[in-house]
């Protein structure tokens, strides 16, 4: 049995996670879980899964879930609380598998805590990744951690490849990576009515359900550029060779172009379930409880190419990952706080890119060498952004 722990198990990745791992109870044990809100969702999870251990981030709210469980009858249950808790139940000896399913930079630390502890890491959280680049695959090949990417794109791309191939790798034979992407709910918007669209706009998804950060990253397309780094990263690539193409379908959900010629493509109905099943069950495969794929329902496959002055937040991207050094953590930070402050209304959708390119701009980027200048990156790029949204919002 595989002991797993979950960071972020109230969250779309978390659930759906849980919901693979229910279907096969003889496969997984679940050691841990975490969350940093959504209480009533995590006791269920609780009563349900029997983990372990529990993180909640702040200890009141780990107070509240110890009394409700005390209540309930159930004492085998350690309730943990604090940041440097998740990090302590990613590196459990009895924890074999990680699923990295935190939003943001918060993810960071524990994951890659995961990595050091070479356990395998299913890594759905790519802010993790992006901020910390080659020094989050550094740890993963010292410590010799197996990788499978959750990320739906990535997940193809890892199945597109050779069978044996290990995330990192430079995989012989390879031409381009063909990334991708649904264009989001903005994709035939007049370009002058984007300054004016809501937050509940943004986070309608056409094709997925997720979390609100992501799915405002899917509507600005920097949610493909984050893409774009964690594609450069995984598969070893430059990213002139990480082309993204839009695909309003999500049917495809990326492509490998071999330098023969060949196009392989990896197909499914557009349900998380799916890359979850096949980076647990890898190498071999088991039921996910997705939609089996009708192709007669779907009846078209579209491809198009991204139109740079809609989606500024992708050539941003490919900027930051071009800059290299902590430009990507830069790049990261300013978006989240531009699209929690969006997300706050406290300003437009079309400042998103304007405070990211302002945080760029200003900063200068540093070796990214030690997970310090990477949090000090993160901790600068934070309070440029505030100081620039400040201005916006009196503006
Ligand atoms: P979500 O907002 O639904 O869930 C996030 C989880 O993280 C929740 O359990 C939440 O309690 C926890 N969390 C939030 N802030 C935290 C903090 N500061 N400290 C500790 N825990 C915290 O997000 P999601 O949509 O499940 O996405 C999770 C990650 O997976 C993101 O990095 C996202 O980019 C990636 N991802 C998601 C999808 C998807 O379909 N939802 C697809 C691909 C990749
Ligand atoms: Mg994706």
């Amino acid at each position: 049995m595989e002991g797993i722990c979950i960071l972020g198990s109230t969250g779309s990745i978390g659930v759906s996670t849980l919901d693979v791992v229910a279907r096969h109870p003889d496969l997984y044990r679940v050691v841990a879980l975490t969350a940093n809100n959504n209480l009533d969702r995590l006791y269920e999870q609780c009563l349900r899964f029997q983990p372990r251990f529990v993180v909640l981030l702040g200890e009141s709210q780990a107070e509240v879930l110890r009394r409700r469980l005390d209540a309930a009858g159930v004492s085998e249950i350690e309730v943990l609380s604090g940041t440097r808790s998740l990090e302590e139940v990613a590196m459990l000896p009895e924890v074999d598998g990680v699923m990295a399913a935190i939003v943001g930079a918060a993810g960071l630390l524990p994951t890659l805590a995961a990595a050091r502890a070479g356990k395998t890491v299913y890594l759905a959280n790519k802010e993790a990744l992006v901020m910390s680049g080659q020094l989050f695959m550094a740890e993963v090949a010292k410590s010799g951690a197996k990788l499978l990417p959750i990320d739906s794109e990535h997940n193809a791309i890892f199945q597109c490849m050779p069978a044996d191939y290990r995330a990192g790798q430079m995989a012989s034979g390879v031409r381009r990576i063909l990334l991708t992407a649904s264009g989001g709910p903005f994709l035939r918007k007049p370009l002058d009515e984007l300054v004016d669209v809501t937050p509940e706009q943004a986070i309608a998804h056409p094709n997925w359900v997720m979390g609100r950060k992501i799915s405002v990253d899917s509507a600005t397309m920097m949610n493909k550029g984050l893409e774009v780094i964690e594609a450069c990263l995984l598969f070893n690539m430059r990213p002139d060779r990480v082309q993204v193409v839009i695909h309003r379908q999500s049917v495809i959900h990326s492509m490998v172009d071999y330098v023969d010629g060949t196009v392989l493509a990896q197909m499914g109905s557009p349900d998380m379930r799916i890359p979850i099943a096949h980076a647990l069950a890898w190498p071999g495969r088991f039921e996910s409880g997705a939609e089996p794929l009708d192709l007669f329902s779907v009846r078209q496959l579209d491809f198009e190419a991204p139109d740079e002055a809609r989606f500024p937040c992708l050539s941003l991207a490919y900027d930051a990952v071009r800059a290299a050094g902590t430009m990507p953590a830069i790049l990261n930070a300013a978006n989240e706080v531009a699209v929690s402050s969006f997300l706050e209304n406290k300003i437009r959708f079309t400042h998103i890119p304007e405070t990211i390119k302002h945080c760029m701009a200003s900063i200068a980027p540093g070796p990214a060498d030690t997970i310090e200048a990477v949090l000090d990156a993160d901790r600068m790029a934070r309070s440029t952004a505030e100081s620039y949204i400040n201005r916006l919002a009196v503006s």
